[in-house]
């Protein structure tokens, strides 16, 4: 019933599917239809076929980048894995989708656990690791279902285990729940927490390709990004290349929420406009109304307005326009949507989730939110912008990880593009929008 979702027949003509190919189309607690659609056929190509540097070479010239938002070259992680020296070797996936609005992984993971699965045994084959952990949300009932299911078949078809698939190469796979924290999300809060310590962040450089879990060279790789490797064995790096864009290539899955009138899961080109996803896939906004606002990349994305709609979404799109791809969450909301208080909403996220070790995050974000707080009330000063300004420079220059590090992104962005709302909270002691409303000071 889910998943139906997901593959309403309008929506399946548009797309273009490679992560997706499956979601919707096979019983995913049945390893056999993933086999009828040439499931581990890529594992034993790389097994009986390729040496572990070719598999590397393989996905390097493919040019995927990692899907958990960061867009970092999925080969180069592998080979800086490979070229590490060490008894031991992991791989992980990162199944702690966590991002507010994002659950492509969690639709991939119930969909199609198995191409998760035969995508990190290839990995561990191409780096010479010989464990790997899937890391993931405690609250995502169905993947973790799913997926255990997909192990246990997977071990007795001899897709794990010892001698996978009669060679020489074995590789063991482990289920891991997270506990609500956003900050788990984070890799090496990741580690700490399969190490069984707190969840809290460690200090990068190093990072994990060279040390990881237990200090060992660990490849942790998103959901989504491990979802293309099968294809891309079986079809090759020029074929996964003719999608998408030269830099970006491939395609990605975004989650539409928001206003937007078809809300769920697509997959569609890298390149794609954030106004044909609002529009062509998520059937524009819900009672016709006009768009104000939309926050791509996911809570630590950015907020743009209207004139930003035909931008094209890939990994240079923050560079080159200021509209970030991030986990690939497209938030459309209507004139109805108050800047401040949406402001206002992600900083308390940001404030919420942060884990208190460093300073900048743990008080900046509490700071933003008592300026916020008091600006959605009319009791906002003139210095508050400069402040928030301020406050978003500090916590990207200074914060020890990702979570305070991206808070500058979604604080910067909304002040800049929608500053007469603010402005209007400020001076005018007025909502635009109609939606805040003003208390006088006692
Ligand atoms: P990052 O740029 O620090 O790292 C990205 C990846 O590349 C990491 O795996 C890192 O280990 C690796 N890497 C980077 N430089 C390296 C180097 N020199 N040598 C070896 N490996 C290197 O980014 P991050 O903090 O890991 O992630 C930030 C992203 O996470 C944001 O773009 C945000 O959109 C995303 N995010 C996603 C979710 C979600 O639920 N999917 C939630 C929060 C944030």
């Amino acid at each position: 019933e889910k998943l139906k979702v997901v593959v309403e027949k309008e929506k399946v003509s548009a797309e273009t599917r490679i992560v997706l190919r499956n979601v919707g189309v096979i019983n995913p607690k049945n390893i056999e239809e993933y086999i009828a659609r040439d499931g581990y056929f890529a594992l034993h190509k790389v097994l009986t076929q390729m040496k572990p540097h070719e598999v590397i070479e393989v996905v390097k010239a493919s040019g995927l980048r990692g899907r958990g938002g960061a867009g970092f070259p999925t080969g180069l992680k592998w080979e800086f894995t490979a070229k590490a020296k060490a008894d031991q070797k992991y791989v992980i996936c990162n199944a702690d989708e966590g991002e507010p609005g994002t659950f492509k992984d969690r639709l991939i993971m119930e969909g199609d656990p198995h191409s998760v699965i035969e995508a990190m045994v290839i990995c561990g084959y191409a780096v010479g690791a010989t464990k790997g952990y899937i890391y993931i949300r405690g609250e995502y009932y169905g993947s973790v279902e799913n997926i255990q299911k997909a192990i246990q078949d997977a071990y007795e078809y001899g897709f794990l285990g010892k001698n996978i698939l009669g060679t020489d190469f074995s590789f063991d796979l482990t289920v891991r729940l997270g506990a609500g924290a956003y900050v788990c999300g984070e890799e090496t809060a990741l580690l700490e927490s399969i190490e069984g310590k707190a969840g809290r962040p460690r200090l990068k450089p190093p990072y994990p390709p060279t040390h990881g879990l237990f200090g060992k060279p660990t490849v942790i790789n998103n959901v989504e990004t491990f979802a293309n490797i099968p294809m891309i064995i079986l079809n090759g790096p020029d074929w996964f290349k003719s999608f998408g864009t030269p830099n970006s290539p491939g395609t990605k899955v975004y989650s539409l929420v928001g206003n937007v009138v078809r809300r769920g899961i697509v997959e569609v080109p890298m390149g794609t406009t954030v106004r044909d996803l609002i529009y062509r896939f998520g059937g524009g906004l819900v009672g016709g109304k006009e768009l104000y606002m939309v926050q791509t990349g996911g809570t630590a994305g950015t907020f743009i307005g209207v004139d930003k709609l035909d931008v094209p979404l890939d990994y240079d799109s923050f560079a080159k326009y200021g509209v970030s791809i991030g986990s690939g969450v497209i938030l459309a909301m209507s004139e109805d949507v108050c800047p401040v208080d949406v402001a206002l909403n992600t900083m308390q996220f940001f404030e919420h989730e942060s884990c208190g070790k460093c300073t900048p995050c743990r008080e900046g974000t509490r700071l933003a939110v008592q300026i916020l707080e008091r600006m959605s009330k009319g009791q906002g000063k003139k210095e508050d912008l400069e402040t928030l300004k301020e406050i978003a420079k500090v916590t990207q220059e200074a914060s020890l990880c990702g979570l305070g590090q991206s808070i500058n992104v979604p604080l910067l962005s909304i002040l800049q593009n929608f500053e007469s709302d603010f402005l209007a909270h400020i001076g005018a002691k007025s909502c635009p929008r109609g939606v805040c409303e003003f208390v006088t000071p006692q």
